[in-house]
């Protein structure tokens, strides 16, 4: 199973992995990853990889394998366990050694508006979840990218006064600056919670240490269909 460095080390973007190849040639399983793959709606981390000074893109990172399924009470089901691989922008060059390590650097500039835009996908989802109750059982699909993001959700359609009234729940939010951690579940490593001013949601992604640098967002709503309400946010600088 892959180190997961990008949890251990949140803020190591660059470390030295051993790694195989994968059925697939463009491909690779990294030992130790400090890049976050797709999870929980947030796309995977890019970046560079390299080797005996052979340097190449990777264009996205991805759980692969069966893992382990965990089902509790205290914890949404999720599959921990599984490897890490990267997705190269071509094959593994014919210069790399498979004995020898290579060096994987994520791009910072990516990954950190992934963590801001992820950690405002939560205050959108607390500010939802003061008008609409319990979301757990009314979300449909979530996608994180690096300037906006999404949530379909069974509810009600809001009005133009009620996303200006959630933006404004959300930037009270943001100028109080509140602390972020993450705790995990003392058995389970990989079942991670998003924890700040007292709430807590369940959450494997990466996100920002505080609030503040959120920043300002603005909402839309969209009719969806059988997906429900899509309700989208977009960052502003
Ligand atoms: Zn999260």
């Amino acid at each position: 199973m892959t180190k997961k460095l990008y949890y251990t080390e949140p803020k190591k973007l660059i470390a030295k992995s051993n790694w195989q190849s994968d059925k697939e040639p463009k491909q690779i399983i990294l030992e130790t990853s400090p890049a976050y793959p797709e999870g929980g709606g947030q796309i995977g981390d890019s970046g560079t990889v390299e080797q005996n000074g052979k340097m190449i893109k990777f264009l996205d990172t991805k759980k692969i394998g069966t893992g382990r399924k965990i089902s509790r009470d205290d914890f949404p089901a999720i599959t921990v366990g599984q490897n890490v691989a990267l997705i190269l922008e071509q094959e593994v060059p014919s210069e790399w050694d498979p004995q020898e390590p290579v060096i994987v650097s994520v791009d910072a500039n990516k990954r950190h508006s992934l963590s801001r835009s992820h950690t405002a996908a939560h205050l959108l989802w607390l500010a939802l979840g003061d008008s609409y109750g319990d979301l757990y059982s009314k979300v449909r699909g979530c996608h994180i990218v690096e300037t906006r993001g999404r949530f379909d959700l069974l509810i009600k359609k809001p009005t133009n006064d009620e996303l200006r009234e959630i933006e404004a729940i959300i930037q009270k939010w943001v100028l109080a600056d509140h602390a972020i951690e993450v705790v995990t579940l003392p058995d389970e490593p990989e079942c991670r919670i998003w924890r700040s001013a007292g709430e807590d949601i369940p959450c494997g992604g990466t996100h920002l240490e505080s609030t503040k640098g959120v920043g300002s967002l603005h909402l839309k709503a969209k009719n969806k269909g059988k997906s429900g309400i899509r309700v989208i946010y977009e960052l502003i600088d």
